[in-house]
């Protein structure tokens, strides 16, 4: 699998967030790149450079060795993009997406819903019989929903993460 930007990008929103993006875009092709040189090259601050690779560390994205800097005494830490965990995620996250959406699609077209005219409560035939079909927030009667366009979406939505991600 070649990873794309698309395909790190959604990884990134899907795991670490939104912030991730930049920090593994940068490092994705480089090894053991200091985190002041990363701060540096990003014109970040070291300190939210250091949340990112965090937040990062909690999915195994990133990976670190530690060097003693000789004349400062402390340790500095050089991080690498663990590309392998990238793959197995995006594989992993979508999986579990699509089980859903199947679930979903199948509970939708299986069942019949409910709503109220005052869009209150969207209720489940089983549900809906348990308070006869009436309302239980306003006391409205409830009408049988049209869901195709729900089941569309899904549909849709299904579509686009088995042929884009
Ligand atoms: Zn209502």
């Amino acid at each position: 699998m070649r990873l794309s930007k698309k395909i790190i990008d959604y990884v990134m929103r899907e795991t670490a967030g939104e912030r991730a993006i930049d920090l593994i875009t940068y490092l994705r092709n480089k090894k053991n790149v200091s985190e002041f040189k990363i701060a540096d090259d990003l014109k970040k601050d070291i300190k939210e450079v250091r949340t990112t690779l965090y937040l990062l560390v909690n999915f195994n994205l990133v990976s670190s060795i530690r060097k003693k800097d000789k004349t400062k005494g402390w340790y500095i830490y050089y991080w690498t993009v663990n590309t392998d965990q990238i793959k197995y995620l995006v594989k992993s996250i979508k999986e579990k997406k699509l089980e859903k959406l199947k679930e979903r699609i199948d509970r939708e077209t299986n069942s019949l819903f409910f709503v109220c005219g005052n869009n209150c409560l969207r209720l489940n035939f089983d549900s809906a019989t348990e308070f006869e079909f009436k309302c239980p927030e306003c006391g409205l009667l409830m009408n049988q929903e049209d869901n195709a366009g729900i089941i569309e979406n899904l549909e849709k939505e299904k579509l686009l993460i088995e042929t884009t991600i």
